[in-house]
């Protein structure tokens, strides 16, 4: 294993930010390749724990030769969100500086070719700049994964929808509980940056067949235990062993994936129409009825009908919820996958 330390000039005098990249050199031409990040928006760490449990695995197959193909890994991918603190509260999710998402507008090339992204020096603010960075560590792998979380959900696959059914192996290897397939365009995400050169550039299907490029959502952003950093490192060395980059005959096969899979248009936000406490009467992975109570919100406490109940507009499986227990009138509650496409759906990114 290599370790290699990644520096971006800060925008700023005096700033700059590092993070590590770990490589395993494959043993097997033409073996599949493998690139895995983790907390992207940088207060997402189940990703980050998984990866730390994952490592001991990669090493032991590394002294025993059996690492197929190249990896590279990225345990935390985004030092300058990891800094972000704004009255003792943890920013992660913008740079601050920007404005702008660090998992949007990332660059899309016609090509996968790194020499088509900007010069390190390149004049961009940092957070593009971080970008550029990841992007260029990234390609050329087969296999490219971004670890995040939800606020709370189950664990869930995004896809693009022209590498699904393919990838359903993948999903059954991890351990996933339901897939979202999606279509461009999703403002630049990187999942998006991934596989765009390979779509603009007419790639075979028998090539996108061999592409895995997917956006892991690890559950929730408190779901950071021994427990599920211990399954996601085993799901994602399943993975990495059933598309042939890591060789262990004691791994078997996975079977086919049985969760929900449904595209991103079946996906319905349900909103609160009043600001105040949130009380859940459900929980991810939950499969609720059309009409049945799904949360109750006080925004007059004490007051007979100071609370407003909210109900399912149809039947579905319960992806996500809110984290925090305080909401804003029009404030996504609950994301529902149901049977049909919903009228309301928006395209582009699951969240904002
Ligand atoms: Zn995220």
């Amino acid at each position: 294993m290599e370790k290699n330390i990644e520096t971006i000039a800060g925008d700023t005098e005096g700033v700059s930010y590092t993070f590590p990249v770990y490589r395993f050199a494959g043993i097997a031409a033409g073996a599949p390749s493998a690139y895995l990040q983790a907390a992207l928006h940088a207060g997402e760490l189940p990703g980050t724990v998984a990866i730390h449990t994952l490592m001991p695995k990669l090493r032991a197959a590394e002294a025993q030769g059996r690492i197929r193909g190249n990896i590279t890994i990225v345990p935390a991918a985004n030092p300058i969100g990891r800094a972000q603190y704004l009255f003792a509260d943890h920013q992660g999710r913008y740079h601050l500086g920007t404005r702008v998402n660090f998992n949007r507008e990332f660059p899309k090339l016609e090509t996968p070719d790194p020499a088509l992204l900007p010069a390190d020096d390149a004049l961009a603010t940092v957070d593009r700049q971080l970008k550029v960075r990841l992007l260029k560590l990234s390609l050329g792998h087969d296999i490219v994964l971004d670890l995040h979380c939800d606020d709370e959900g189950v664990p869930y696959l995004c896809v693009p929808a022209e590498l699904w059914p393919a990838m359903s192996d993948c999903a059954a290897a991890f351990g996933v509980e339901a897939v979202i397939i999606w279509k461009a365009p999703s403002n630049g995400e990187f999942e998006e940056a991934s596989i765009h050169p390979y779509l603009a550039s007419k790639a075979s299907a028998e090539h996108l067949a061999r592409r895995v490029i997917a956006t892991f959502e690890l559950r929730g952003m408190l779901d950071v235990h021994y427990g599920y950093a211990e399954k996601d490192a085993a799901g994602l060395y399943r993975l990495l062993v059933a598309r042939g980059v890591i060789e262990d005959r004691t791994v078997k096969p996975s079977g086919a994936f049985k969760g929900v899979a449904a595209p991103i248009g079946h996906v319905e936000s349900v909103k609160t129409p009043k600001g105040g406490a949130l009380l859940y009467d459900i929980k991810p992975g939950d499969r609720i009825a059309g009409g049945q109570r799904i949360a109750t919100v006080v925004y007059l406490a004490g007051e007979d009908g100071g609370a407003v109940e909210i109900f399912a507009p149809r039947a579905g499986y319960v992806l996500t919820r809110r984290a925090r227990r305080i909401v804003r009138a029009n404030e996504d509650i609950v994301k529902l996958v149901g049977e049909r496409p919903d009228a309301n759906a928006k395209s582009g990114p699951l969240k904002e």
